[in-house]
């Protein structure tokens, strides 16, 4: 049976990128040797990064100055690797969530950390506005997709201080004005690649400006320096990562990538707003994810929703289960889900609520 996958992340990546990844395991590039065992330093692989790095540069459409990196230790190493590196002695957060909560939390080991606003009393439902930034702050930083709540910032804010974003979960599923910012990171396994590299695009002029010591592998310069290979870079995911840029190139281009995305979003929203036995988590539809859609049984249906994850799974569809701190369901439509897969979602919505 086909399925159609909704997990968060690890998540669906397109056909092409897994065939081009599988064949590749077999025989890399010509070379006889599988991607998995062949040196990183070769002529091969230093195609794929600078080819990864040129791509990620064109789709986002980053400007002179920048510096695209491909990293290990996951988004959440960012956690850290920001303030260690940008934190001289106040940042500014905006608490929208799980990820912004610990990227919080790490900051604080390294100066003042301003909370401007939280929507944590409200179970993250809603992005918090009217905030102020202190422009003293060295940075702001905010989480542009919440991927457990279902929420999200589809805008570049105006900052009078350097901004940074984690766009994990929405990274390439809208144009990005990286001038803007002075520092973005994305973990790849939401749109892009397996497990395992972390994109971060930052401005070159924005680091050095802290006094502390920084770790060689914690410093973005020794990054820099080494075009992502100062050790050894998460080969693999890497080689992943180029064949959905292709990809994503070849669909047009992220305005492309965006449109498709709003009409599957808006047809899975539409469908929850209009049943009676579904609803949606997040009260401002300003706010709602097109990226994770978050949603519970009505009240008086609650008790079914364990019955209607099996009901799905009959048809294919799998990871629709909500996070354990929102319950529900969460259907993640991230750029390699097709429409195909929201529409067989909606049909088994509709099914189940006529056979209640
Ligand atoms: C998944 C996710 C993370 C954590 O990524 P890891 O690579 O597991 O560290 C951080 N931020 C956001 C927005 C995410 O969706």
């Amino acid at each position: 049976m086909k399925k159609h996958n909704f997990y968060a992340g690890p998540s669906i990546l397109s056909e092409y990128t897994i065939k081009n990844t599988a064949d590749a395991i077999l025989n890399f590039a010509g070379t006889g040797l599988s991607v998995l065992e062949v040196s990183h330093r070769s002529k091969e692989f230093q195609a794929v990064i600078d080819e990864a790095m040129a791509l990620v540069k064109e789709l986002l459409d980053v400007p002179e100055g920048y510096s695209v990196l491909f990293l290990g230790g996951g988004a959440s190493m960012q956690f850290c690797m920001v303030p260690f590196n940008l934190l001289a002695k106040k940042a500014a957060y905006l608490e929208t969530g799980t990820w912004a909560t610990n990227a919080i939390k790490e900051a604080r080991l390294f100066g003042d950390v301003d909370v401007v606003a939280s929507s944590k009393d409200a179970n993250f439902t809603f992005i918090p506005k009217g905030y102020t930034v202190p422009e003293d702050a060295d940075y702001f930083h905010f989480t542009t997709n919440n991927t457990i709540y279902g929420t999200e910032m589809r805008y570049d804010p105006d900052c009078k201080v350097r901004l940074v974003a984690d766009m994990s979960s929405d990274i390439f599923s809208r144009p990005v004005d990286v001038s803007k910012y002075d520092l973005i990171y994305a973990g790849a396994q939401k749109n892009l690649a397996p497990a395992g590299v972390t994109i971060v695009i930052v401005r070159d002029e924005a680091l050095g400006h802290v006094d502390r010591p920084i770790p060689t592998m914690l410093d973005y310069r020794t990054h820099i320096k080494k075009g992502s290979m100062f050790n050894t870079p998460p080969v693999l995911p890497i080689f992943s990562a180029l064949q959905t840029l292709r990809y994503y190139k070849q669909l047009g281009g992220v305005a492309e990538l965006e449109k498709m995305d709003l009409a599957k979003a808006a047809k899975l929203y539409d469908a929850i707003d209009s049943s009676r036995m579904f609803e949606g988590t997040v009260t401002d539809p300003a706010d709602r994810s097109i990226m994770n859609v978050c949603f519970v049984m009505t009240p008086e249906y609650r008790e079914l929703e364990k019955e209607f994850i099996d009901f799905a799974g009959e048809r294919g569809i799998v990871g629709i289960k909500g996070h354990r701190s929102v319950g529900g369901f969460r259907a993640s439509l991230y750029n390699a889900l097709p429409m195909e897969s929201v529409n067989v979602l909606i049909e088994a919505m509709k099914d189940f609520e006529r056979k209640h």
